[in-house]
């Protein structure tokens, strides 16, 4: 088994017109597997995507906010309905988003990950494991926000503040292609890398 290392590779020499020399266990040597992702560009629909995620890319380039690229790439691509699977706790953020959205055009369904009210016990969650004990706590349902986005046929999701694995299951079961438009961190202020920056000093006791 082949383990690839690029987090940890200072030569980057796969952005190289050029790429020797390669490191030993560089991807790039994967010649018939990337023959074959290659072709996968050739499907029209991962060729649309991909496309318009260049052009965004280049012409949004450390100008525009992820919010813009979000509405630039929908536009680009087509997408006339958006579905937007996101968490109780962001409802407030979750109101203005949409609102934005429509405000450029969009056809918007939003599903809550609450809904369905099923209780956390369906899953064999105990008193003592749930958030606050003692109390009735429905779980997040990211199948259900994915199997009612897929019901309203939307084009295009965009997850906001679903938790780690919830976004997992959402993910797998949307039958539209997935956007994040961010992501959960209830103690960063939603911005995870913060912990990244703090690497070299919170981080370093832990
Ligand atoms: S693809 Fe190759 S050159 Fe690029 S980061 Fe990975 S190991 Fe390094």
């Amino acid at each position: 088994m082949i383990m690839y290392t690029c987090a940890f590779c200072k030569k980057h020499s796969c952005e190289a017109e050029n790429p020797e020399p390669m490191p030993q266990n560089c991807p790039r040597r994967e010649t018939e597997v990337l023959k074959q992702v290659k072709e996968t560009y050739r499907d029209p629909k991962a060729a649309k995507l991909a496309y318009h995620a260049a052009l965004v890319e280049a012409e949004g380039y450390c100008e525009k906010t992820r919010l813009d690229e979000i509405i630039d790439f929908a536009k680009r691509c087509g997408f006339q309905k958006l579905g937007v699977a996101f968490c109780i706790g962001l409802s407030r953020e979750a109101e203005v988003f949409c609102t934005i959205l429509r405000h450029h055009g969009f056809e918007v369904v939003s599903v809550i990950c609450k809904n369905g009210g099923i209780p956390k016990e369906y899953l064999g969650i105990k008193e003592q494991e749930k958030v606050r004990p003692g109390t009735y706590e429905p779980m997040c349902n990211p199948v259900g926000q994915a199997v009612l986005l897929n019901k309203a046929q939307t084009e295009f999701n965009i997850i906001l503040g679903l938790c780690v694995g919830h976004d997992s299951l959402f993910i797998k079961y949307a039958d539209a292609p997935v956007t994040v438009f961010a992501v959960k961190d209830r103690v960063l202020a939603h911005n995870p890398l913060g912990a990244i920056y703090l690497a070299d000093s919170y981080y370093r006791q832990k």
